[in-house]
Formats: structure tokens, C-alpha cells, sequence
């Protein structure tokens, strides 16, 4: 009797496929920060391509793909600092005058006030 039950169970007709398919592919994980410091990840197939935005679940608002941005801008120009442009006006001689000068005025005026 128990037998035939085992037997009889419905292992023809349920699939079992989807299940057993959907482990071993290769995911890949995504982490996604919110502006409001919410952390997240989302799985996603390694062949998709990964979104540098994902909508939080928290408060859906719009979440930005840790790690994300910085893949992206290896590929273009570095961004440009503000030392950076800074440099293209001055030299580093002419900024060391600058602070010299400015230290002189910062320390003129503490004196003056003390
Ligand atoms: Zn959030």
C-alpha cells in the first residue's frame, strides 16, 4: 500500500525542472545605497546588465549601485578635482606665497585682536 502511494505521487505532472534550473546559474549580487543610507542587495543573472540605479524598497527613493560608479569612470576621464583645476591656475610655488600670506594676514589680525 504505502508503496503504490509513492508510486502513484504526482512526480509526472509537477515540474521539478524550474526549481533544479534555478539554483546552479550564475548570479551575480548587487549592492544599491539609498540617499537615506539604506543598504540593499539584488540578485541578478550574470549575464544581465547590472543597473547603476535600483529603486529602494524602503522608501522608493532612487538607490545608486555601490561600486557602480566607479567601474563606470575607469572607463572615461578621471573627474577633475577642484585641486586639480586649481593647479591649472597656480603653481604650487605661487599657492605656497599665497598661504604665506595668508597666514600673515590670519595671524596680523589674531594678534591685532588679542
Ligand atoms: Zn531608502
Amino acid at each position: 500500500m504505502a508503496e503504490r502511494t509513492l508510486r502513484g505521487s504526482r512526480l509526472g505532472s509537477i515540474s521539478y525542472e524550474t526549481d533544479r534550473n534555478a539554483e546552479p546559474a550564475a548570479r551575480q549580487t548587487s549592492e544599491y545605497r539609498c540617499p537615506k543610507g539604506h543598504n540593499f542587495t539584488v540578485p541578478f543573472s550574470d549575464e544581465a546588465d547590472v543597473p547603476l540605479v535600483w529603486e529602494c524598497r524602503l522608501d522608493g527613493s532612487i538607490a545608486k549601485l555601490v561600486n557602480g560608479a566607479e567601474a563606470e569612470t575607469k572607463k572615461g576621464k578621471p573627474p577633475r578635482t577642484h585641486w586639480d583645476m586649481l593647479l591649472e591656475r597656480r603653481s604650487v610655488a605661487d599657492l605656497e606665497e599665497v598661504l604665506a600670506e595668508r597666514l600673515e594676514h590670519l595671524r596680523g589680525r589674531r594678534s591685532r585682536s588679542a
